[in-house]
């Protein structure tokens, strides 16, 4: 079977356009409704298919889809990810009649997507955030330092990342409020205690570790990819002012770790290998032996950046960009994350970081379009930002296409509230 065989079709109807065709199925922890034990889940069209179900009747090899998390799923690696795979593919065909015939099994198994509370679909051990878009990149430091010295002298020889906290990690709908602290202003001669004034958003991506390492024992980087299971959108709220006054010399803290986003569906790599692709060209300078790519190691994963105001009816379009920008791949992450023997777990999260392109509406981040507040952002509506205002709805979206057939994310979205008094 090829990977999007046009062929393949479900019994269950999937809407034009929907995110989720056979060919994607996306794994996820939800509630039926409130007060109900979190189970496993794969989405398909508008439905959510119970996988605890499944597994209870025999029709899903193991245990790990009567947990409430993904993680020990995650901790089975591959050749488990592709048995799965394979088995809900062919539950799911249109010409199966398992699951298609029974209809007492599909209404134990079949949810309405809409019906559903969405979870965090792994116990986050470690958040992990990179730095991997060279546009991005570029775009702060040119702003910061000027041009000349826009990349610092080790960005282009190794993934520039920091640890980011797993406790504020949270699923897409989840309000984040806009955090307090300390900031100083250029002109000002001593900090002051506030709300932010600077909020901003982060488009990235980020994947989730599978079997991961035991510690001291590195993952090479041509072993990366059996170790990575799957992707997520995700926004990396942050807190600009109170960024730039704390972050010498040890990096970002409470400017960053008051909230993350993600995208409750898990696309897995199997998904989405049809869109992997080359990524930008690594050869000034060339990495060391220990980062270079075994192969192709990008995806080509269009994405999108949405913001609707407490005036507006629907979400506006401000930004547009691709994953496949990212200098530094997700194996590449991976590899230099453990090559001095740190252990990734299951169900880590490592992000992506901004993925900023090369056009100006490509800019991942308020701080690049608003070129660090110096140009204003025009809403349709008449409104203006240079930042995030209170009540801002921030919504991520991302999906793949080839010949009709969509192998998509779903969305991130989270609303700013504002400060406590
Ligand atoms: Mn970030």
């Amino acid at each position: 079977m090829t990977p999007l065989d046009p062929n393949l079709q479900s019994f269950v109807d999937v809407p034009t356009g929907s995110d989720f065709p056979i060919h994607n199925l996306p794994y996820g922890v939800f509630r039926p409704s409130a007060g109900t034990q979190p189970r496993i889940g794969v989405a398909i069209g508008s439905e959510v298919l119970d996988l605890s179900v499944l597994a209870d009747r025999g029709l899903l090899a193991g245990t790990a889809f009567r947990e409430p998390t993904l993680n020990a799923f995650m901790a089975l690696g591959r050749p488990a990810w592709r048995e799965a795979r394979q088995s809900l593919t062919r539950l799911l065909r249109h010409d199966e009649p398992t699951l298609r015939d029974d209809s007492g099994l599909r209404d134990a198994a079949f949810h309405s997507m809409a019906s559903v509370e969405m979870l965090l679909p792994a116990a986050i051990g470690d958040y992990t955030d990179f730095y991997s878009s060279r546009e991005h990149a570029t775009n702060v430091g040119t702003m910061f330092r000027g041009p000349d010295n826009a990349l610092q002298e080790n960005w282009l020889h190794l993934p520039v990342g920091y640890h980011g906290r797993s406790s504020s990690v949270v699923v897409s709908g989840t309000d984040v409020r806009r955090p307090k602290g300390q900031t100083k202003a250029d002109d000002a001669d001593s900090p002051s205690f506030g709300p932010s004034r600077l909020m901003d958003f982060e488009l990235e991506m980020g994947f989730f570790v599978g079997p991961g390492n035991a510690l001291g024992e590195p993952i090479p980087i041509d072993e990366a990819s059996e170790h990575i299971f799957g992707m997520v959108l995700v926004n990396d709220w942050s807190a600009r002012d109170i960024q730039k006054w704390e972050y010498v010399p040890l990096g970002p803290f409470l400017g960053k770790n008051f909230g993350t986003s993600i995208s409750p569906w898990v696309v897995t790599m199997e998904a989405l290998e049809p869109f992997r692709c080359a990524g930008p060209a690594q050869d000034d300078p060339e990495p060391l032996d220990y980062l270079k790519n075994p192969g192709d190691c990008a995806y080509d994963i269009p994405l999108e950046v949405l913001l609707q105001s407490e005036h507006m009816d629907a979400p506006e379009t401000i930004a547009t960009s691709n994953f496949k920008y990212m200098y530094w791949s997700i194996c590449q992450q991976l590899a230099h994350h453990t090559v001095n023997g740190c252990n990734a777990q299951p169900g880590d999260l490592l992000g992506s970081g901004t993925i900023s392109g090369p056009d100006k509406h490509e800019r991942g981040s308020m701080l690049e379009l608003s070129w660090r507040g110096t140009e204003t952002v025009e809403l349709a509506n008449g409104e203006t930002r240079k930042f995030l205002a209170d009540g801002d709805t921030v919504i991520m979206r991302g999906h793949c296409e080839v010949a009709g057939i969509r192998i998509g994310f779903g969305e991130v979205s989270g609303k700013l509230m504002p400060a406590n008094v």
